[in-house]
């Protein structure tokens, strides 16, 4: 009974020897180009300062996808549009004005699908975190909300809120933000691409603090609001590369090209994209046909809600999708997470230790999360991979506004991140030794069970099962 299992592993070693040898030269193509080339951090300089913010369905957005198909063309690498339509939005001259005690027009930013109305004014009443108890006085009113008032409980999130509002009756919702320095924070009013029942805004925590200090003192503050901004259909597009494989099945890698449209979308997600178009041309520089086919994707449209990796899906739905690496605002690399797909952690691991210079301070991570191109994926049961990073605390800072320039970028980062993941990215499409298995319904909720994923997907209504 004991020599058998010796017996095995010798015959298993000595299948997979000549394959392994070819493994690692491929990996030191990977490794040893991808740290000889800036030709990352160039695009990610191209994406920001000639595309500029790339909103769903913008010419911004239209010409990020044309500089990375010119690109993509310099290297000889094959690509295609794949256009599908969503529920667009387009930000007009809005106003946020404060009409007494004296007039002043407010730093704001209206969130995604806050729709055109007539302009109109209102009493500014406190809303504390917006729960609809605390909102039982806003009937008529605009109401301020601030996430760091004292509350029990996790406050509610931004849809939520608006969604109270306009149960209770208010007439607008001015969202006070949390970070000091005049920042305002985009971000979209709801999932479903829907009209928000109300105009939202986003303000700065400076105004928000002097607005509320005004109400403490007693004094009646009124504010007039001009929406022009509106929803409205319209056409975007994922762009696709694709690479062939002994196996029609493919491995999915993405990133979001999209970005809001104040800022320069750099670390959200100009990096990601970078890092992405590093991964299609290290994998094209190995002549080598992959066991698995490779999908390189920018997604479109994550921003106003994972449109386009939905759309991927969906036009997809014939094709088998063995498993997705996504990423989102990747920074240097300290770990790598499983989302719960835990068969792939010797894997995953031999890619770490194969790539011991990295500091991979967290480790394997092993945790589902949402609101990026990964979930709709997730919902599927596919196993899905993103990368855990460390950004630097100026390159995070301005997320979502203005300040999400080319120079918050960090060269070196994008570097590592996209040496490390083309290597991931070439196992996983080379990987026999861990079956790619789609969970079924039942499995899925059993393991989203519990996880702040099925908690947020719920709250956001995007909970499917
Ligand atoms: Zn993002």
């Amino acid at each position: 009974m004991k020599f058998f299992p010796l017996i095995l592993t010798a015959v298993v070693v000595i299948a997979f020897q000549p394959s392994q040898a070819q493994e690692s030269s491929v990996r030191r193509v990977l490794l040893g180009s991808a740290y000889a080339s800036h030709e990352g951090y160039r695009l990610l300089q191209r994406v920001c300062d000639e595309a500029g913010g790339r909103l769903a369905g913008s010419e911004a957005n239209d010409r990020a996808l044309g500089i990375l198909e010119d690109e993509l063309a310099r290297y000889r690498i094959g690509f295609r549009r794949e256009s599908f339509s969503m529920p667009g939005w387009v930000r007009g001259d809005d106003a946020v004005e404060v009409v007494s005690p004296f007039p002043r027009k407010l730093r704001a930013a209206a969130l995604g699908y806050v729709h055109h109305h007539p302009p109109f004014e209102s009493r500014l009443v406190w809303g504390g975190t917006g729960t609809e108890k605390e909102l039982t006085g806003a009937a008529d009113a605009i109401v301020l909300v601030d996430s760091e008032s004292p509350r029990d409980g996790e406050p509610p999130l931004r849809y939520e809120v608006i969604d109270n509002a306009a149960r209770a009756g208010a007439k607008g919702v001015l969202f006070v933000n949390d970070k000091p320095g005049g920042l305002v924070l985009t971000g979209v009013g709801n999932f479903q691409g829907n009209p928000c029942p109300v105009p939202a805004y986003s303000i700065t925590l400076e105004e928000g603090k002097w607005l509320r200090r005004l109400q403490i003192a007693g004094k009646e503050v009124r504010i007039r609001l001009t929406t022009n901004s509106r929803c409205m259909p319209v056409q975007s597009a994922n762009l696709v590369a694709s690479f062939p494989g002994k196996r029609q099945a493919r491995i999915v890698v993405g990133a979001h090209v999209d970005s809001w449209d104040i800022s320069q979308g750099a670390v959200d997600n100009g990096i990601g994209s970078a890092v992405l178009f590093e991964i299609a041309r290290l994998l094209s520089l190995h002549a080598d046909v992959n066991h698995f086919a490779i999908d390189v994707v920018w997604f479109n449209a994550e921003e106003l809600g994972l449109w386009g990796a939905k759309a991927y899906l969906t036009r997809h739905a014939a094709d088998s999708i063995v498993a997705l690496i996504n990423m989102d605002m990747p920074g240097r690399p300290t770990g790598i997470n499983v989302m719960g797909f835990d068969e792939f952690i010797p894997l995953v691991r031999g890619v770490m230790d194969s790539l011991k210079g990295f500091d991979w301070s967290q480790g394997i991570v092993s945790v589902p999360w949402s609101n990026s191109d990964h979930q709709p994926f997730l919902v599927q049961g596919i196993p899905c991979f993103t990368m855990a990073g460390h950004l630097e605390k100026e390159s995070v800072f301005h997320y979502h506004d203005f300040g999400d320039t080319f120079d918050k970028a960090d060269h070196r980062a994008l570097v590592d991140a996209a040496a490390a993941l083309s290597v991931l990215t070439y196992t996983l499409a080379n990987n026999t030794s861990v079956e790619y298995r789609i969970r079924s319904v039942a499995e899925r909720r059993a393991m989203f069970q519990g996880t702040g994923f099925e908690k947020r997907l719920k709250r956001q209504k995007e909970w499917p099962y």
